[in-house]
C-alpha cells in the first residue's frame, strides 16, 4: 500500500545523534526508504532532536513549524508527507509534542528506532503513535546494519556508538534522563561493525558515547572489557588507521586508558576531556564527582604517557552560585592546562535537573559577559595551537574534496582541518603535509615528500 518512498533525516545536537541518524535511515532502507538531502523532496521527515540546552528545543519546534508548511503544501497536492521526532526532546517530552505541533505523526524515543518502520506503517494510516518507553530488546541488535554503498556516501571518517547512557547525574544535565542508565555494546560487536566499515573504505573510527570512557561491555572471554581493551582489539582491524574516542569523562580516565595512548599508534594524540569548570565549589555543586586537582592529574598522566597530547574541553559558565572569583577559576584552569580548543555553554536551566532548582540563579547579562570572555581566551588558545603547526610538516588524512578544484580537505592528528592540493584519488589516505599558513578555522599546506616524515602511524600496537 506504500507510495512514501524518499527519507529526510535532519540530526540537532551531538555525534550520538549523527550516529543514530544514519542508523535510522539504514533501517528504514529496509523499509524502501530512500535517503534524500532536501526535506521538500521526502515523504518522511525525521527530526533527531537534542535537550541538552533550551535553545536546541526552540530550534526543534521552528523547524517543526518551517515542515507543517511544506505537508500542508504536498497534501494540497494528495501527496502525503509525515513528521516524525525522534531523539532526547521526544524521550523527554513524549506526547506533549504531538499537543503542541498538531503535524507530528510520530514521536520516538532514543531507545526505539528500530521500531521505526512499523510505526510510519501505521502513521501512514493516519494514526498517532509515541513510543517512548525503554524497550527490553536491545535496539542495536534491532538496527539494521548499512549497505556498503550508504557508508562509501557517509566518508571515510565513521562514528560508531560504543557507550550509551550515563549514570553521572551531574546537577545540569539532562543526558541520564533522556538516555537512561549507562549501557556498553559488546566488543565483538563493535568489532563486526567496524570491519564492516572498514571493507566499504572507511580508514578512521571514533568511538562515542556519553560516557564514553566508562564502557565496560563484554569482552571475547565474557568479561567486561574497558575502552582501553577496545581500542587494542580494533586497532587490529585491517584499513583502520586513525581511532578516536568521545566523550570522555575525567572520573573513568583509567591506566589502561592512558596506557593506550603510549601503545596504539593509531589512537590518535587528541583527548576531549570536558571538566565544566576551574573552580571546586562549582565542581562539588556540580556533582562532578572530581575536584580541579583531580582533573590537573589526569591530564598530567596522559602527558607523562605520551608528550604530544593535546587536549578540549567543555566548560559551562554562569552555573547557579557562580561567583566571578568561581569565573576566574575557570580562566586559570585555561592557562594551567594550555587546552588546544574548548566548547562553551552559558548554563542553561533543565526541567527535572537538581540545578534548576538552584538557588543562586545567574542573571543571563552576567553569564553572556563571562561567556564571551572566556571564548576569546580559547580562541586566542586555538589560535597559538593551530600557529605552533606553522613550518612543520604533520600527517593528514585526506577525506574530500575541498572548495577550489584541485584542493581536497584532510585532518590532522589533532582534528585541525587542513586544504592542500592533492589528486582526488588520495582521499582516505595518511600523506605528510607541510603546513605553510593558518585560517580562521582551518590549516593550509602542500603534500610533502613523504621521506619527510618520521613514520606514517599505522593500525596495530
Ligand atoms: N558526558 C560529557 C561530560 O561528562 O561532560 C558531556 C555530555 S553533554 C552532551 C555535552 C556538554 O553540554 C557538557 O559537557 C556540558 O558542557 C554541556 N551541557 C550539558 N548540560 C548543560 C546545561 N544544562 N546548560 C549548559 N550546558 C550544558
Ligand atoms: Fe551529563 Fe556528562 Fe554529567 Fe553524564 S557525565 S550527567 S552526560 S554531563
Amino acid at each position: 500500500m506504500s507510495k512514501l518512498r524518499k527519507v529526510h533525516v535532519k540530526s540537532f545536537g551531538c555525534q550520538m545523534n549523527v550516529y543514530d541518524s544514519n542508523r535510522m535511515a539504514d533501517t528504514l532502507a529496509g523499509a524502501g526508504f530512500s535517503e534524500t538531502a532536501e526535506a521538500s523532496d521526502a515523504d518522511l521527515v525525521v527530526l533527531n532532536t537534542c535537550n541538552i540546552r533550551e535553545k536546541a528545543v526552540d530550534k526543534l519546534y521552528s523547524e517543526i513549524g518551517r515542515i507543517r508548511v511544506m505537508k500542508e503544501e504536498a497534501a494540497a497536492q494528495g501527496r502525503q508527507v509525515l513528521i516524525a521526532v525522534a531523539g532526547c526532546v521526544a524521550q523527554a517530552e513524549g506526547r506533549e509534542i504531538i499537543r503542541r505541533a498538531g503535524a507530528v505523526d510520530v514521536v520516538v524515543g532514543s531507545q526505539n528506532y528500530h521500531r521505526l518502520p512499523a510505526m510510519i506503517a501505521r502513521a501512514q494510516g493516519g494514526e498517532r503513535i509515541v513510543d517512548t518507553e525503554f524497550p527490553v530488546e536491545d535496539k542495536f541488535d534491532a538496527l539494521a546494519a548499512p549497505a556498503p554503498e550508504a557508508i562509501a556516501k557517509r566518508g571515510i571518517s565513521a562514528f560508531v556508538t560504543v557507550q550509551e547512557g550515563c549514570d553521572k547525574f551531574c546537577t545540569f544535565c539532562v543526558v541520564p534522563y533522556t538516555r537512561g542508565a549507562e549501557i556498553s555494546r559488546p566488543v565483538e560487536k563493535i568489532a563486526t561493525e567496524v570491519v564492516r566499515l572498514a571493507s566499504a573504505g572507511v580508514r578512521e573510527v571514533t568511538l562515542i558515547g556519553q560516557n564514553v570512557n566508562a564502557y565496560h561491555g563484554q569482552g571475547a572471554d565474557g568479561r567486561p572489557s574497558t575502552l582501553g581493551q577496545l581500542l587494542r582489539r580494533l586497532a587490529q582491524v585491517p584499513g583502520i588507521v586513525r581511532l578516536r574516542y568521545t566523550t570522555s569523562h575525567p572520573r573513568d580516565m583509567n591506566d589502561d586508558l592512558i596506557a593506550a595512548h603510549g601503545d596504539l599508534p593509531a589512537l590518535m594524540p587528541y583527548v576531549h576531556l570536558p571538566v565544566q569548570s576551574g573552580s571546586d565549589r562549582m565542581l562539588a555543586a556540580m556533582n562532578r564527582r572530581h575536584t580541579r586537582k583531580d582533573y590537573l592529574d589526569v591530564i598530567e598522566r596522559l602527558r607523562a604517557t605520551r608528550g604530544d597530547l593535546a587536549f578540549t574541553s567543555d566548560f559551562i559558565v554562569g552555573f547557579p552560585g557562580e561567583t566571578d572569583a568561581d569565573f576566574r577559576a575557570t580562566l586559570s584552569l585555561l592557562d594551567e592546562v594550555g587546552f588546544a580548543g574548548a566548547y562553551t555553554f552559558a548554563y542553561s536551566p533543565r526541567p527535572g535537573t537538581p540545578a534548576a532548582e538552584m538557588e543562586g540563579q545567574v542573571p543571563a547579562a552576567v553569564s553572556t559577559e563571562r561567556l564571551h570572555r572566556l571564548q576569546a581566551e580559547i580562541a586566542e588558545a586555538q589560535r597559538r595551537f593551530n600557529a605552533s603547526f606553522v613550518g612543520r610538516t604533520v600527517e593528514v588524512l585526506l577525506e574530500k574534496p575541498g572548495k577550489l578544484p584541485g584542493q581536497l580537505v584532510g585532518r590532522t592528528p589533532y582534528l585541525q582541518t587542513v586544504q592542500v592540493m592533492a589528486r582526488p584519488k588520495l582521499i582516505g589516505s595518511l600523506v605528510p603535509v607541510a603546513i605553510t599558513d593558518i585560517g580562521t578555522n582551518t590549516l593550509f599546506g602542500a603534500l610533502a615528500q613523504q621521506a619527510e616524515m618520521p613514520a606514517l602511524a599505522t593500525a596495530g600496537a
